[in-house]
């Protein structure tokens, strides 16, 4: 169905959650130039250093993936298609329900996820079915959903200059979110005021009114003061309140009680700055929050994000442009995987597998009984490999040896598997455990829809044939599935999985491609006429009122001691991305980024006797890493900060597993180490 573009064809970019829109311009069959898409409403033809310099490089990089693989004698074999995926079903036949996973994708199309959750649940019987969304927003999901009834980002992109006030909290947004970094310093510029608490000085603190350079893990302490004192001064919106949430006397109890002078010995910040901040933030309107996975990726992440929506339901900081609660989103997709109900315990559009009417819808439209009790989460996965109780695991698109935590314990249990598929674009950690790997295409070679952090679903465009022999991941899924179950998995083209997408998740209803081809549409759209919701939580909450929740401070699961005296917080860098599979494979961002390094404080690095660019081993009580040294004023002493963008230093060989109990997602943010010179 492939026709050669006569001009530029209109993307979607493969990286961040923003979602900008790109042109891609192709000669030969090739990627020969990318720029930005002038009409589109998020980046207004704007894109940073990765969406401009960092593609044409990896879809044409000659490590790509080309034919599927099956390994026998301990090596890789190129095989055909019909022979790996007859081999990937009769293995996968063999195992009861309990017996298998799927872990699906967050740089998978919502078409390939709803494909991959539909193959775990009708095909193998199985709920346990996950993505990296356990690794981000989690917390986001479980906390943001009991408040306001829906855990996405309130605002659009769009409206947040309209904000008066931002507070960005554990994100560095000009390096992670770059668009919107830059849309966050213009209004600043133009009078706007920030907040910025983070444990690391990112670079929007130059802009910064206010900067508050938390202890790692401290965010339930550094909320709860910001609304006692907003409290205590009379600075809160009562009518809001009063009119549009619940449960808030108990709050406003749990608030007297609370010991401002603890929070200043937790968080490690003058109580004069949180005043500063909390009287900032409640003073000026409308006032935004911004989060990402600072706040997420602790073992109390869950009680960290219901104490951001405390804090906004306390001023009345909902449902209006520039004022709202806005999650930001990671990978380009991660917000649609979760739509598609690439989760354990929900299906597409977030209805519960365990409701008895949600799974007769499902039941009749696939032909199938389903599973209903809800299944394994990311982790408990893991567990259940290591225990061998999961003896069979299908991965469609993520690296979870370098993305996951406490990676000598992820390996060994991954070795004790049984039976491994992976598919992906390139050979990874991941894919060399596998028994077969199977070769799917970028982006670039396929047709699809991406859901950005905003909720905006839009339209990916195949530019170029695909590279080799690989396939695009919902083709693969669906050839398993047609193999295994004979029905259900029909499809020849992105389209029709579509059309069946939107007549099962009653937020995706109204939408469809024709609607989406320009400039994309932000669910909910229940109807065929119904606009699209830019602004969530209007006249009411998603759950009718906000309901507020005392949240008690829990401190993280490791501080420093005497043998490992430092906190490790990990993050990411403007050049790469994620497990850096494919930025990592751009000479450009390489250059600018080469390898990992370890930022220490000057104080620490004198104790320790270490200079810049020393060699240093790092290690946890899980294992040890080597980096070189960054002396850096970005943390303070105590604190040390590394990205996982690199497999010759695998940080989350470090990090902590220990995870929240509602959310189930590890403590990626805190772990204590200590630090050796080589
Ligand atoms: Fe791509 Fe995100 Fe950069 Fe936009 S901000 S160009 S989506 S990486």
């Amino acid at each position: 169905d492939y026709v050669k573009p006569e001009g530029p064809v209109s993307t979607i970019c493969p990286y961040c959650g923003v979602g900008c829109s790109i042109n891609l311009e192709i000669s030969r069959g090739k990627i020969v130039g990318v720029s930005g898409d002038l009409n589109n409403p998020i980046s207004n033809g704007r894109l940073c250093v990765k969406g401009r310099y960092g593609i044409k490089e990896f879809v044409h990089h000659p490590d790509r993936l080309t034919n599927p693989l099956i390994k026998r004698d301990g090596e890789f074999v190129e095989s055909a298609w019909d022979e790996a995926l007859e081999y990937a079903c009769s293995k996968l036949y063999q195992y009861r329900p309990e017996e298998v996973a799927v872990i699906a994708s967050a740089k998978a199309t919502n078409e390939e996820n709803y494909l991959i959750q539909k193959f775990a649940r009708a095909v193998l019987k199985t709920n346990n079915v996950d993505h990296s969304a356990r690794l981000c927003h989690a917390p986001t999901v479980t906390g943001l959903a009991a408040a306001f009834g829906s855990g996405a980002m309130t605002n659009s992109i769009g409206d947040l200059k309209e904000s008066a006030c931002f507070f960005i909290l554990g994100a560095n947004t000009s390096e992670t979110h770059p668009i919107i970094g830059f849309d966050i310093k213009q209004a600043v510029k133009n009078g706007a005021k920030l907040v910025v608490a983070n444990p690391v000085k990112i670079p929007l603190v130059r802009y910064a009114d206010v900067y508050l350079q938390i202890n790692p893990g401290s965010d339930v302490m550094l909320l709860s003061a910001m609304c006692k004192i907003i409290n205590d001064e009379g600075l809160l919106d009562q009518e809001f309140i009063d009119q549009r949430t619940e449960e808030f006397d108990q709050f406003k109890k749990s608030l007297k009680k609370f010991d401002l002078e603890q929070a200043v010995a937790v968080t490690g910040v003058p109580l004069e700055d949180i005043r500063k901040a909390a009287r900032l933030y409640a003073s000026s309107k409308p006032a935004s929050i911004l989060y990402a996975m600072g706040v997420t990726q602790h073992r109390h992440g869950t009680d960290n994000v219901s104490a951001v929506a405390n804090l906004a339901m306390l001023t009345g900081n909902l449902g209006k442009p520039g004022g709202g609660v806005n999650p930001l989103r990671g990978q380009n997709n991660v917000q649609g995987a979760c739509d598609m109900g690439a989760l354990p315990d929900v299906l597409p559009g977030y209805q519960k597998v365990s409701d008895d009417q949600v799974r007769a819808r499902f039941e009749s439209a696939w032909g199938v009984k389903l599973p209903p009790a809800p299944g394994l989460s990311l982790l408990e996965i893991i567990d259940a490999v290591d225990r061998k109780q999961i003896k069979a695991l299908y991965v469609v698109g993520e690296n979870l040896m370098l993305s996951d935590p406490d990676l000598n314990h992820l390996k060994k249990a991954l070795m004790k598997l049984e039976f491994l598929v992976v598919q992906d674009i390139f050979m990874n950690e991941t894919a060399e455990l596998a028994r077969v790997v199977l070769p799917s295409t970028t982006f670039a070679e396929k047709e699809g829809t991406f859901t950005n952090t905003e909720r905006r679903v839009q339209r990916l465009r195949k530019a170029i044939n695909p590279v080799g022999y690989s396939k695009p991941d919902w083709w693969i899924t669906a050839q398993l599935g047609k193999r295994l179950c004979g029905k259900g998995f029909d499809f020849s083209n992105s389209t029709q999985i579509f059309e069946e997408i939107r007549s099962l998740t009653p937020s995706y209803a109204g939408i469809t491609y024709e609607r989406v081809q320009n400039n994309g549409m932000q669910w909910p759209c229940p109807s065929i006429n119904h606009p699209g919701t830019p602004i969530l939580h209007v006249e009411a909450f998603t759950r009718g009122k906000g309901v507020f929740k005392a949240v008690k401070y829990l401190p993280p699961a490791e501080s420093p001691d005497t043998e490992y005296p430092f906190i490790l917080t990990t993050g990411r860098s403007l050049y790469h991305f994620h497990t850096g599979t494919m930025t990592r494979r751009v000479r450009g961002l390489k250059q600018l980024q080469p390898m990992e390094t370890l930022e220490i404080a000057a104080t620490d690095a004198v104790g320790l006797e270490i200079e810049d660019n020393d060699l240093v081993n790092v290690s946890s009580r899980r294992g040890s890493v080597r980096a070189r040294a960054r002396i850096s004023k970005r943390i303070k002493p105590g604190t040390i900060f590394m990205t996982f963008h690199f497999p010759e230093t695998a940080t989350n060989i470090l990090t902590n597993a220990v995870r929240d109990p509602v959310a189930k997602i590890p403590e990626l943010k805190v772990a204590a180490v200590k630090i050796e010179k080589v």
